[in-house]
């Protein structure tokens, strides 16, 4: 038996779904799972009773079925900048293995699976001198980011949201069914995808615009923490006198000590 707070599942169910998966199916206290469940923000570990290292849509189906079958939540880890749930017992979909990027430059498209990251895409589009409507870090993943609307601090305030300019969504839902979900085809699952993280299933493809950067100026300036007033005070009065391309956030962290936990920090960044 494996899992954990009250699930357990026979080692039988999990050979089962080693047969049905092409990715590691991986359960607690097993080599690479930790590095599997590792997350970005310390405070958030993941229980899972297993993983599901997925490394196509066929695997995420299998993987959603399975998680149905046994009554097992499902949570979903792209590039774990922010996990929403601890997936305490579920069953958790990992999907750093889905790295597939297509750039069409003449439709200014990208197509990309689940497990890329917008550091993954910026290259690739700038060859074109096009740009995604990306966030400030760019190992964030590119549909986390989007499904939480992705606000944009670089192009924001000129193009909106990330989550306005999604052509589709590839989805396997509930049913374990994959979904191409479009505004005509599906409008009120395209809504409440965009804005609804992984509450309504699991992406594993997402299709959207992109657009012509030609020349971009941006950067980030740090402070500590003790000049914080003094930095508010002189953001406020610089913010007005900017021009209306020009977008511009604050951000306060209480960062950790990375000293104190090398093996842990090491893990995605
Ligand atoms: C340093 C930093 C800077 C950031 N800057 C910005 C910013 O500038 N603008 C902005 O908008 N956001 C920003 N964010 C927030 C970031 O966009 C979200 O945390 C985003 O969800 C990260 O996606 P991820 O894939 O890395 O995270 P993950 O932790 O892997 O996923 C987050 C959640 O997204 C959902 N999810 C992920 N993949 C899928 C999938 N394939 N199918 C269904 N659901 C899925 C799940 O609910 C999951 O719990 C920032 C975060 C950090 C840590």
């Amino acid at each position: 038996m494996f899992g954990m707070a009250g699930v357990n599942l026979r080692l039988e169910d999990a050979m089962a779904l080693r047969n049905t998966v092409g990715g590691p199916v991986l359960e607690p206290g097993s080599e690479g799972c930790e590095a599997e469940c590792a997350t970005y923000n310390l405070t958030c570990g993941l229980r899972p009773a297993v993983v599901v290292g997925a490394s196509s849509e066929l695997d995420v189906r299998a993987a959603v079925r399975f998680a149905v079958r046994h009554g097992l939540p499902v949570a979903v880890k792209s590039a774990a900048h922010q996990m929403v749930s601890s997936a305490q017992g579920g069953l958790l979909i990992t999907a750093q293995r889905m790295g597939r990027i297509s750039v069409d430059a003449q439709e200014r498209t990208v197509r990309v699976e689940a497990g890329v990251r917008w550091s993954d895409v910026l290259p690739r589009t700038a060859e074109f001198g096009l740009a995604p409507i990306v966030g400030s870090a760019p190992n964030v993943g590119v549909v986390g980011n989007t499904l939480g609307g992705g606000q944009s601090p670089l192009l924001g305030r000129t193009l909106g949201y990330a989550a306005d300019h999604v052509r589709w969504l590839s989805v396997v839902t509930a049913d374990g069914e994959l979904r191409r979900v479009t505004p005509q085809s599906e409008r009120d699952l395209f809504w409440a995808l965009l804005g609804g993280k992984g509450n309504f299933g699991v992406v594993t493809e997402i299709e959207f615009e992109v657009f012509p950067v030609e020349r971009f100026y941006g950067g980030g300036l740090y402070f500590a923490g003790e000049y914080l007033a003094q930095v508010l005070e002189a953001w406020r009065a610089w913010l007005p006198t900017v021009r209306e391309d020009m977008t511009s956030s604050m951000d306060i962290q209480r960062l950790p000590d990375t000293r104190r936990c090398p093996s842990r920090c090491a893990a995605p960044s």
